[in-house]
């Protein structure tokens, strides 16, 4: 791979005001483009019409510009691009990797919440129906991670056949990512260590869709004193856009960089990268921000 065919992205759920936690995942994937040679791109996963807050999508991607981050390309907004989601579920279908499935969460329980290869009470009936992959012949996946080096899952015993499609009609998180990723032609995807034990899974659908792999390198997780993702959390403040140097900062801090004294954000991340070592990224999956208050210094 030439360095300048690197291309990355930031690819958010709007189902809340930007927080420290994705400023981390935004400066990180792109000081890995940037450090590269390479593009980077943003795009909104908003398949959730449920947990999407109204307005965020927009508020996002101001945010993330006044703190200097703007998309080499055009923004894709998921919600518009569903007939492409459609079509690889029915590849998958006609594959013979996909099946349709009505068993509930309650259902499952009794299995550990994982899906056996045959749904326990048959498939006839007329309520709403998911889509589930097969994994029985993915064996065991493993994902070698820039950081982290490499991680083993076998979907089988932890996951089981997994959605792809969900009942209410709407593509599964995991199948648009799959599908996004290589219609971007993504060469490395950074995002945070949350998503680690979904990349087996993405790489199966890869497999299964006739993909190629993207590498990976997932950024630790900022959480709270009680261990909590910061969207989930009081911390989760969000971060002020009129004032973007000390998230900056402190989100450059948080990644195990040295500082940086530029105080306009398009100086500060051309000096960020220039010194960008990805070596210095902590080597833990999570990282308290508790004491360290990004937002209101
Ligand atoms: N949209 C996902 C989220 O905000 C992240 C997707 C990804 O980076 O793969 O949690």
């Amino acid at each position: 791979l030439k360095d300048s065919e690197y291309r990355g992205r930031f690819a958010p759920s709007p189902s809340g005001p930007l927080h420290f936690g994705s400023l981390v995942a935004a400066l990180g994937s792109y000081l890995t483009a940037r450090a590269a040679g390479g593009r980077w791109l943003i795009r909104i996963e908003d398949i959730d019409p449920l947990r999407e807050q109204p307005g965020a999508s927009l508020a996002f991607l101001d945010t993330l510009s006044a703190f200097g981050m703007q998309s080499d390309e055009p923004v894709w907004f998921q919600s518009r691009r569903l007939a492409h989601y459609r079509q690889a579920l029915e590849q998958l279908i006609a594959s013979g990797h996909a099946y349709s499935c009505m068993c509930s969460r309650a259902q499952l329980q009794a299995f550990g919440g994982i899906h056996p290869a045959v749904c326990p009470d048959g498939s006839d009936g007329d309520r709403p129906r998911s889509w589930r992959l097969r994994v029985e012949s993915a064996g065991s996946i493993v994902t070698d991670d820039r950081r982290s080096g490499a991680f083993s899952q076998s979907l089988a015993d932890t996951v089981g056949d997994f959605v792809i499609w969900r009942s209410d009609d709407w593509p599964a998180y995991q199948l648009a990512v799959v599908v996004d990723d290589a219609a971007q032609g993504i060469t490395e995807v950074v995002r945070g260590a949350d998503l680690l034990d979904s990349t087996p899974r993405q790489i199966w659908l890869q497999r299964c869709l006739g993909f190629p792999q993207p590498g990976y390198l997932h950024l630790p997780l900022a959480v709270d004193a009680e261990g909590r993702k910061l969207s989930k959390s009081d911390a989760a403040r969000p971060i002020d856009a009129t004032n973007p140097l000390p998230s900056l900062r402190a989100a450059l801090a948080f990644l195990g960089q040295d500082a940086v004294m530029a105080d306009q954000p398009d100086a500060f991340l051309a000096e960020a990268v220039a010194q960008f070592d990805d070596k210095r990224i902590p080597a833990t999956n999570t990282r308290l921000i508790a004491g360290l208050n990004p937002i209101s210094r």
